[in-house]
């Protein structure tokens, strides 16, 4: 089985853990999680604070490799406060988040998401674009505004990026909820949001290409929305901060 046909299951801790500490204990978890299972692939998303002492406990791990929340669109500059994927790709981190809705809420915009995209798989780091609609209406509009979202967010990524680009679909409304949309749901979702890759791209290479799901992903629900889903993999937020739960879900796969 190569990379490409594993899993990929990431967990996204956004502003947790409160201590380094903390977040060492967490990282073991997924790292002895992660070196007995053979069916995905582990990354786990920690906020930047902790990347570099992170980045240390996964040098020599299996199946384990770290990412991040968010990054900039210039490598480097007068840019207080951001952090440029060439940062990130020092510490030995892979991954990295963008357009993320909890960002977007925060006003990132598609056009500021597709900069990022644009410049991290430049650089060789494997991007996860979130997408999701924020509500559903009964006229259907919603898939109006995810078409309009993907297109716009992926403005400037050209088919030769494409080797690193992973779609992450996270509906708004499901995410940190108490429940998670249904694996025919999210089946359906799939079809959708790869007729509209295709559009952009080739039909080849939109096939290709990985969709996770992301929303109130939990051990009792994922193998379902995995494998009736029809999804690449899973972006988790809540479960992967809790040891058991992650281990249980990586268990499933
Ligand atoms: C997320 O943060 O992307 C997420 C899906 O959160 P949760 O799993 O807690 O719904």
């Amino acid at each position: 089985m190569n990379n490409r046909e594993k899993k990929i299951i990431v967990g996204n801790w956004k502003m947790n853990p409160p201590t380094i500490m903390e977040a060492r204990r967490i990282f073991g978890g997924a790292k002895r999680a992660a070196s007995k299972i053979r069916r995905a692939e582990v990354v786990i998303c920690p906020p930047f604070i902790f990347l570099s002492a992170l980045a240390q406990s996964a040098k020599n791990s299996r199946n384990i490799s770290l990412g991040v929340q968010n990054i900039f669109w210039e490598t480097a500059g007068s840019y207080t406060g951001e952090i440029s994927p060439t940062m990130v790709l020092s510490t030995g981190a892979k991954f990295t988040i963008i357009g993320h809705s909890e960002r977007r809420i925060l006003g990132e915009t598609d056009n500021q998401v597709a900069k990022k995209a644009v410049l991290a798989l430049k650089l060789g780091l494997r991007t996860i674009i979130c997408i999701g609609e924020n509500s559903r209406d009964e006229k259907g509009e919603y898939l109006n505004f995810l078409k309009n979202q993907i297109k716009n967010s992926l403005q400037g990524v050209s088919g030769k990026l494409l080797e690193n680009l992973i779609i992450a679909y996270e509906p708004v409304w499901a995410i940190g909820g108490k429940e998670a949309m249904r694996p025919g749901q999210v089946e359906e979702m799939g079809i959708f949001i790869r007729k509209i890759l295709a559009d952009i791209y080739e039909q080849e290479a939109a096939m290709k290409l990985s969709i996770l799901y992301g929303g109130s992903v939990d051990a009792k629900n994922a193998e379902a929305i995995v494998y009736q889903g029809n999804v690449q993999g899973l972006l988790i937020g809540r479960q992967s901060l809790e040891p058991e739960s992650f281990k249980a879900i990586l268990e499933v796969m």
